[in-house]
């Protein structure tokens, strides 16, 4: 079953497919034709972050493909699953004017049929004791989606966003111990005019937090610019802690770490090197990361 919107013209270019069998049957005729196909899976609710991995997925291939699932396997009991933002006639809008081809939008019984008993665990980024000490079912959840969402697709290429630094290096780490033959594509973060980074959780600041929020990128490049300019290790990360603690901000995490395997780091040296943290905003919990 295929299904399109009725509204407007160029909506009407987009395809939305639901099951499985469809989806397969158009990718199939697309690399029939010769064509290369990108996927760029999300949760949806689409905002400019997610329109800039299309627009990657188009450099690269002749077709895009966007899936929209909102993962209940990668929320814990009590995250915001059921309040999630949900809008798929503003999607579908805005996935056909970045040029995309096709929305694979699978109801939960195409990813998780009854009797569904699989997850995939991965080790190393997947236990780095950052997102994972906060969210400890959280990649499993993702890494078990994605490869389903590969299998399901079957894309040359996937798109995934440096905003979700983690979650990049913990896909490209599957991929490689797998094979699934799909070349990971990193994105980097896009960002309004102040610098915070887009992301659906914005929706969540109230009007003050909104206006102090960037203030986690500004703290993560200035740690970044003292690092390089030969501060120590540890007192540039507790300067950053306490310049965002003292800004209202629950700080989760703020470290250093190898920007491949996101190994502990101790001081600068011949390894590239992320900083990546989470912090707390009233009930908002954002995340972000740079390169130093
Ligand atoms: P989500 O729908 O939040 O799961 O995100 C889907 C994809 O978009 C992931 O690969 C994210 O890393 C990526 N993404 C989210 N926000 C941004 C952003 N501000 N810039 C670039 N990519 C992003």
């Amino acid at each position: 079953m295929t299904a399109q919107t009725a509204s407007d013209p160029v909506a009407n270019r987009v395809v939305i497919v639901r099951d499985v069998a469809t989806l397969q049957a158009a990718v199939a005729a697309w690399r029939a034709a010769g064509e290369r196909i990108a996927l760029v899976p999300t949760m949806g609710a689409l905002h400019a972050g997610h329109l800039s991995l299309v627009a990657a997925a188009k450099r690269r291939a002749g077709r895009a493909l966007l899936s929209i699932f909102v993962n209940p396997t990668q929320f814990a009991p009590g995250e915001d699953f059921n309040s999630y933002p949900r809008s798929l006639a503003h999607d579908v809008d805005a996935f056909a004017a970045a040029g995309g081809d096709l929305i694979f939008a699978p109801e939960i019984e195409a990813v998780y049929p009854e009797g569904f008993a699989t997850t995939v665990l991965v080790g190393g980024p997947a236990k780095a004791g950052l997102e994972d000490k906060f969210r400890p079912e959280h990649f499993a959840g993702v890494a078990t989606v994605v490869a389903k969402l590969f299998q399901q697709c079957l894309p040359d290429a996937a798109i995934f966003g440096e905003k979700d630094y983690q979650q990049l290096k913990v896909v490209e780490r599957m991929v490689r111990d797998l094979d699934f033959g799909i070349e990971i594509v990193a994105a980097p973060t896009l960002r309004a005019k102040d610098g915070l980074a887009f992301s659906t959780r914005n929706e969540y600041l109230s009007a003050a937090e909104r206006a102090r929020a960037p203030l986690l990128y500004a703290a993560l490049i200035r740690c970044a610019g003292a690092l390089r300019d030969g501060a120590a290790m540890d007192v540039a990360l507790a300067s950053a802690r306490a310049s965002l603690q003292n800004a209202g901000f629950a700080v989760d995490y703020f470290e250093a770490r190898h920007a491949e395997t996101l190994a502990p780091i101790a001081a600068l040296g011949a390894a590239p090197v992320r900083l990546l943290a989470a912090v707390r905003l009233g009930a908002t919990r954002l995340i972000d990361n740079v390169a130093v």
